[in-house]
């Protein structure tokens, strides 16, 4: 059995905590590896490296960390392939898609190559009498990051990229569920010339989440995963005095207007539901569709779902692949069983799917769903697409401001007033206008509102820059001694 160890000061580090955890293949439901779950003490080794690692790192020159990103950069494009692998093996979604999760991990790694131009500071000469003021942006110290399961290879990235390149020393925590792309990072890390200790990866569960957020050398936590562990890591980890970034959970809404091109708006919610099995924090889960066109839009998706190829995610031409475990397979699932009881319709069926090995579920379609509906309600994660007819744009805006999630939303139309008052109206962090999944660009910053996002600053782009770094302003002055005196006066500048 494959085992799955942590990575502190620079190597593979075998736990002896006695515990571990079954990683497996989602395409057979095959067990693939034994995962190390790290001891408090494990935890604490790996926070002791980053601590000694950062002296040295955070005084080493701009162009020098840069040079490690580019490095980096270089090492990662080099091996997609291999990457891209590794996340199917244990994520499941298929190697095109793991491909477009590594290009835009890329790109963040790409973002942070900038980083002494990103950390140059402001200078006013002569703010008062030969005075000069100055700004400068600080690595906080040792910073950790907890990722979940659905973006392996690209959540890590948009987390360390910056926080090494801006002088920090970094704790990753993945998921359990899918965690050796991590070490390969790191191994990567190392190639491109990261000293030992700057970047540590703890495999574990909630013991090792615990330790991180209850050590005192953590100085922050940028988090990525569901709604209730974010809002706990949010309050437990400011409730330690850290600076914490914490995403949660969503429910996406496409909202259809009447002049939308039915078509393109069909080929849209297919990819965006469907997408990675429905298991992205940016799929769309909701169409609203505007009542005019709602029975023609059913349709066309309906038409366009038996076309998709389902499968392992390693065989060539697949378009989707499993869900990542069992349970949570079962889960979804279960959302399609209880919606007729609830009155909405099943169109498509994707049922059968958990009839095949390992942990599939075909894409599924449900018509007339209401808000008081579970599959509403709930973010189900899953290959499942709900339809939801309103009478038109307010009736759309009003049911996307009403919904407690806010992380991304699209609407598609030909209408250029209506997207532009969509932009201003809607309460949401991403919105796309006839793009269904408008995950920013890396020099743009990634976050939701309302229940998708606890904390104040997006990550990633110049919201990460800030996160992984504390402004100090530096007021100066170099005056003749002999003019020095006594003055108990308030300083000012006139
Ligand atoms: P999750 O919340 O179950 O796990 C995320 C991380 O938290 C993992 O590392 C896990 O080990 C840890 N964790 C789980 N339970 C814990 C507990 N009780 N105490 C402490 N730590 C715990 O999320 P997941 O299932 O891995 O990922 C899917 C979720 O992530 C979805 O809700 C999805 O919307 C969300 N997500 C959000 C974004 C975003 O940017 N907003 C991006 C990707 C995923």
């Amino acid at each position: 059995m494959n085992r799955i160890s942590h990575w502190i000061d620079g190597t593979v580090v075998e736990s002896t905590s006695g515990r571990s955890s079954a990683v497996f293949d989602p395409a057979t439901g095959e067990q693939s590896g034994a995962l190390d779950l790290a001891s408090v003490d494990e935890v604490g080794a790996a926070v002791a490296a980053a601590k000694a690692a950062f002296p040295a790192w955070r005084a080493t020159s701009l162009s020098q960390r840069a040079e490690v990103m580019f490095r980096l950069r270089e090492l990662v494009d080099a091996n997609r392939k291999e990457i891209a692998s590794l996340v199917s093996a244990e994520h499941g979604k298929v190697l095109s898609d793991a491909m477009g999760e590594v290009a835009r991990g890329l790109e963040n790694i790409e973002f942070a190559c900038g980083v002494p131009q990103l950390l140059k500071g402001d200078y006013s000469e002569q703010a008062a009498g030969g005075i000069d003021v100055y700004s400068i942006r600080q690595p906080l110290g040792v910073v950790a990051g907890i990722t979940p399961f659905n973006f392996p290879a690209m959540v890590p990235m948009w987390m360390f990229a910056n926080a090494l390149a801006c002088g920090n020393t970094f704790v990753l925590k993945p998921s359990e569920k899918d965690p050796s792309v991590s070490l390969f990072l790191a191994e990567l890390l190392a190639q491109a010339g990261l000293p030992a200790g700057c970047l540590n990866v703890v495999q574990g569960d909630k013991v090792a989440v615990d330790a991180l957020l209850g050590h005192d050398d953590i100085a922050a936590i940028s988090f990525v995963g569901s709604t209730p562990i974010a809002k706990y890591i949010y309050e437990t980890g400011t409730a330690n005095g850290k600076r914490v970034q914490a995403l949660g959970g969503a429910k996406n809404h496409m909202l259809v207007l009447a002049d939308a091109d039915v078509d393109m708006a069909a080929d849209a919610a297919v990819g965006a539901g469907y997408g990675s099995a429905g298991e992205r924090c940016m799929a769309i889960s909701v169409v609203l569709a505007a009542d005019s066109i709602a029975d023609e839009l059913v349709t066309k998706i309906a038409e366009r779902i038996p076309a998709i190829k389902v499968g392992p995610g390693n065989e060539a031409d697949n378009e989707m692949g499993p869900l990542i475990t069992e349970e949570h397979r079962d889960r979804v699932k279960g959302y399609v069983d209880a919606a007729p009881g609830e009155g909405a319709t099943v169109v498509v069926d994707g049922r059968g799917g958990a009839e095949r090995n390992g942990f599939f579920l075909d894409p599924t379609l449900l018509d007339h769903v209401t808000p008081e509906m579970a599959c509403y309600r709930d973010e189900i994660f899953g290959p499942v697409l709900s339809v939801m007819r309103v009478s038109g744009y307010q009736d759309g805006i009003d049911t996307i401001n009403a919904n407690p999630y806010a992380n991304g939303t699209a609407i598609f139309t030909r209408d250029g007033g209506a997207a532009r008052q969509f932009q201003f109206d809607v309460q949401v962090g991403m919105v796309g206008v006839n793009v269904p999944v408008p995950v920013p660009v890396s020099y743009y910053s990634f976050g939701g509102w309302k229940a998708s996002l606890f904390g104040d600053t997006h990550m990633y782009g110049p919201e990460g820059i800030n996160f992984y770094t504390q402004a100090k302003v530096v007021t100066s002055r170099w005056p003749d001694p002999a003019t020095s005196t006594v003055d108990l006066g308030f300083p000012e500048t006139r």
